[in-house]
């Protein structure tokens, strides 16, 4: 096969890159094209046209085979890790210094994370004195790509009640990261969970408050750790 120079649009390639890196999460598993097509909201027939390109660019972003999926390649995965940090320091400086809601700052930092150079770059993470999680509780890769490990897991998969630290949330609901932080449930936060079963998840965070009920399927997007 000869190789090629390929046109593609810087973004939408970006988007591809930090999708198969948050896909594959920490062991770096290869990703299949329906989770791909499934998470980029795109027909698999253009996620599959998309990878073959990208796997036959001048120098590889990913390795891909139809019937495994794909990975990043070693320049992939340093251009995903260089999108990643630029949207988690985006989202620390949009809620930090901008003081936005904290259900605001994905979306925005989507936009601009594309577009900043790496001076605006390194002049937000100079202001913020170099932070080392986003709001969400997300680790935010170093200048070099360097990103610790986080020993965290999903609130689904605990089968008994107890006390825990929320080691992060997800960024991609809105409506719940809202209803989250009405309840105090954010990164640091310690958290109460009574009587969990298949159908729910029973949370109260800080005072006694009130608590919050969520479902298996919203409960998946709050992580814990055990209290250090
Ligand atoms: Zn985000």
């Amino acid at each position: 096969m000869t190789t090629r120079r390929v046109n593609l649009n810087t973004e939408s390639v970006d988007n591809y890159l930090k999708a198969i890196f948050t896909l594959g999460g920490p062991d770096e598993e290869r990703v299949t094209s329906s989770a791909l097509a499934e998470r980029l909201g795109v027909a698999p027939a253009s996620i599959t046209n998309m990878l073959q390109k990208l796997a036959a660019s001048l120098s590889p972003l990913v390795e891909y085979e139809r019937r495994r999926g794909v990975r990043l390649s070693p320049a992939g995965r340093r251009r995903a890790l260089e999108i990643v940090r630029h949207h988690r320091l985006l989202e620390a400086f949009l809620y930090e210094v901008l003081d936005y809601p904290i259900e605001e700052v994905h979306d925005e930092a989507e936009r601009l994370e594309h577009f900043i150079s790496e001076r605006f770059e390194e002049r937000i993470a100079t202001k913020l004195r170099h932070p080392n999680f986003d709001p969400h509780g997300h680790c935010i890769p170093a200048m070099d790509g360097k990103m610790p490990k986080q020993v965290s897991k999903p609130l689904t998969d605990i089968e008994e009640g107890g006390k825990f630290l929320v080691d992060s949330v997800s960024d991609h609901d809105a409506i719940l990261l809202k209803q989250l932080k009405a309840h105090g449930i954010t990164p640091g936060a310690r958290l109460q969970v009574t009587s969990p079963s298949q159908e729910e998840f029973v949370l109260r965070a800080g005072s006694p408050s009130k608590a919050l009920r969520l479902s298996r399927a919203l409960a998946g997007a709050v992580r814990i750790r055990s209290e250090d």
